[in-house]
């Protein structure tokens, strides 16, 4: 079987990134709620409670981060807090495909797992963007009550602009909401823009774990400025999908060589190999490699030619 893996048939959240403005401010917002997608991450590593809170907050930070640039590139957070969290780390393209993946240390099952409370945490993000191919990376350290806070504190670092987060997950949902202040020349439109986005994040301060769980955007809009003129744009779908294909693998195990390949085959009988995002095995048998490294002289031959 030849493409990508089963990941490809996984359902999509149609309604995953939602954007909106404020008409006449400069006030911006991006509304994230993946459920089928978030629920294909989780199940695929036995991750304690803790741990899959903070993996799914983290993967709707991406959704959200993805969404303010208007999918322009993929994003990616990753997240070091060894040894309670050695790695966090998800991923959305500007395809809307997402993945994510957590490894946690043995005391991770009974730690609340606060930022504030991990030591020597440290928070990057990585936007790529699509079009000039540029490559982006800020870091900040952990800090805050709850991670939505620490990633506001990298928004005022990085990009120095008034941004509110609020992150939230369960077994069934992951969702989050991002305001932010758009950037402008000054003067009496900024001081406008600030008062558009305090009343903004005032309200939506009063928004309860459970409605940013369950509303869908248009009802988590109303609920917060229903007496606003808000403008809210076309949803991008987002799908839990993987990058890995069974022709990666087999470009990897090129890479290791014949010999090394074919010990492990003549030892087990068969080569196995698991994805570490998506935990999809691939197995190749002796005529899978034999075919896997004849492709290999294919693919090398026109290129001795030139
Ligand atoms: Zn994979």
């Amino acid at each position: 079987m030849a493409g990508m893996n089963d990941s490809l048939f996984s359902p999509v959240d149609p309604d995953g990134i939602r954007r909106f403005l404020f008409e006449g401010a400069g006030v911006r917002g991006v509304i994230v709620r993946i459920e089928h997608s978030w629920q294909q991450i989780r199940v695929r590593d036995d991750y304690p409670d803790s741990v899959a809170r903070v993996l799914g907050e983290v993967t709707a930070a991406t959704a959200l981060f993805a969404g303010d640039i208007h999918l322009a590139g993929n994003v990616s957070v990753q997240m070091k807090a060894p040894p309670l969290l050695p790695l966090v780390f998800a991923e959305c393209t500007a395809e809307g495909d997402v993945r994510g993946l957590a490894r946690w240390g043995d005391d991770a099952r009974d730690s609340s797992l606060r930022p504030d409370e991990l030591s020597c945490a440290v928070l990057a993000i990585t936007i790529e963007r699509k079009e000039s191919g540029t490559r982006y990376q800020g870091m900040v350290p952990l800090e805050g009550e709850t991670f939505a806070r620490s990633f506001e504190a990298y928004f005022a670092q990085s990009e120095q602009l008034p941004t509110a987060i609020y992150l939230a997950s369960n077994q069934t949902t992951c969702a989050g909401m991002l305001i932010q202040q758009i950037p402008t020349e000054g003067g009496a439109e900024r001081e406008r823009d600030a008062l558009t986005f305090e009343h903004a994040k005032i309200l939506a301060d009063t928004l309860q774990t459970d409605e940013l769980l369950t509303l869908d955007a248009t009802e988590l809009l109303h609920r917060l400025y229903h007496e606003d003129d808000l403008r809210l744009f076309d949803a991008y779908p987002v799908r839990f999908r993987c990058s890995c294909s069974r022709e990666r693998v087999a470009g990897m195990l090129r890479t290791l060589g014949r010999e090394e390949v074919f010990t492990v085959l003549s030892e087990q009988g068969q080569v196995a190999v698991t994805c570490e995002f998506c935990n999809e095995p691939y197995r190749f048998d002796g005529i899978d490699l034999e075919q896997a490294f004849a492709s290999e002289m294919l693919n090398a031959a026109p290129q001795r030619a030139q």
